[in-house]
């Protein structure tokens, strides 16, 4: 069994791949819930859906977000009350926000209705959110303080970031499955998500960067910068807004004794011995996973580490 640490997108695109080409291995996914939001009274989860949505082959290519197939017309009808439509939600995956809330009144915990809706969309391997508890990404920018949505979402990711904090993360716990998985699997990765705002808060749940700790040489990562890019989102200028290089080098060297193996783009071969300055051992391979060619040497690539 293999444990992933997960955001969103750069995660679920690396889970599938993985689950269709390590057949032999059983994947866990360990999943960000700092993004997490309750709006008009539902809790959203996007992280979770996510994974959820991709690896049922519903998740909207498009929108980079939500369910294919999406129509509208409640978030219209909002937007023309004058209600929070900034926050765009699909009439289909709304059902889903429904669902999750109305389970969480009735006193269900967030790993219950991962696991529930997992099963209804046929997805074979365990989604875990990292904590039942609440976490929110808050962040300090130029314009004042913002929730994690209403930067990345309402604000687009554009405004400078001072700091990240990660509100109710102290007195977290991590979930006896997920303190299981993590104890229990052979090897670890950490997917390609954004390094600061999905898996920082995975990492900060008391009791998981310690037990990773003693498990280094079983880890490894994917970058998620290529020739210092985020292919999606803000990982890049925030890295270099908070002060580390904005690079797959950036990257380990902020994850430092953590990860015992990386898996660098080709485009960053220039820096794999760099990397393994800090004492790691470095693959150097194509890691762009929306193009076949590439996914598939990736994988090997995942496999060979594995095996
Ligand atoms: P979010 O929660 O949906 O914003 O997504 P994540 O935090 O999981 O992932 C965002 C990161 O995934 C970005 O920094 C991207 O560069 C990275 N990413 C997305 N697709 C790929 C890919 O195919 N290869 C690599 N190496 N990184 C990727
Ligand atoms: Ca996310």
């Amino acid at each position: 069994m293999i444990t992933v640490l997960c955001g969103g997108v750069g995660a679920a695109r690396l889970l599938s791949l993985l689950e269709r080409e390590a057949r032999e291995f059983k994947f866990t996914a360990v999943v960000n819930v700092a993004d997490d939001l309750v709006l008009h009274g539902l809790t959203i989860c996007p992280d979770l859906d996510t994974v959820t949505y991709t690896l049922a082959k519903i998740n909207n290519e498009v929108m980079g977000w939500g369910l294919v197939d999406e129509t509208w017309r409640v978030n219209k009808e909002l937007e023309k009350l004058g209600g929070q439509a900034w926050f765009q939600l699909g009439d289909r995956d709304m059902a889903t926000h429904l669902y999750r809330s109305q389970r969480l009144a009735e006193g269900a915990t967030k790993t219950e209705v991962a696991r529930e809706l997992a099963a209804h969309h046929k997805v074979g391997l365990p989604i875990l959110p990292v904590t039942d508890e609440h976490v929110a990404t808050y962040l300090e920018t130029d314009i004042g303080e913002l929730s994690f949505q209403e930067y990345f979402v309402k604000h687009r990711h554009n405004v400078p970031v001072y700091k990240i904090t990660f509100r109710g993360i102290e007195e977290a716990t991590p979930t006896n499955e997920v303190m299981a998985a993590l104890s229990t699997s052979e090897r670890i990765i950490i997917a390609p998500s954004n390094p600061l705002l999905s898996i920082a808060p995975v990492l900060a749940v008391p009791g998981v960067r310690e037990l990773l700790q003693t498990r280094r040489e079983s880890i490894a990562a994917v970058s998620p910068l290529i020739g210092g890019r985020a292919l999606k989102g803000p990982a890049d200028h925030l890295m270099s807004e908070l002060g580390f290089e904005p690079s797959s080098y950036g990257v380990a060297a902020y994850y430092g004794d953590l990860v015992g193996h990386w898996f660098i783009d080709e485009v960053d071969i220039d820096q794999a011995e760099k990397i393994e300055g800090l004492g790691v051992s470095v693959t150097v391979l194509p890691t762009i996973m929306a193009e076949p060619t590439s996914a598939s040497a990736l994988a090997q690539g995942i496999l060979s580490w594995l095996s």
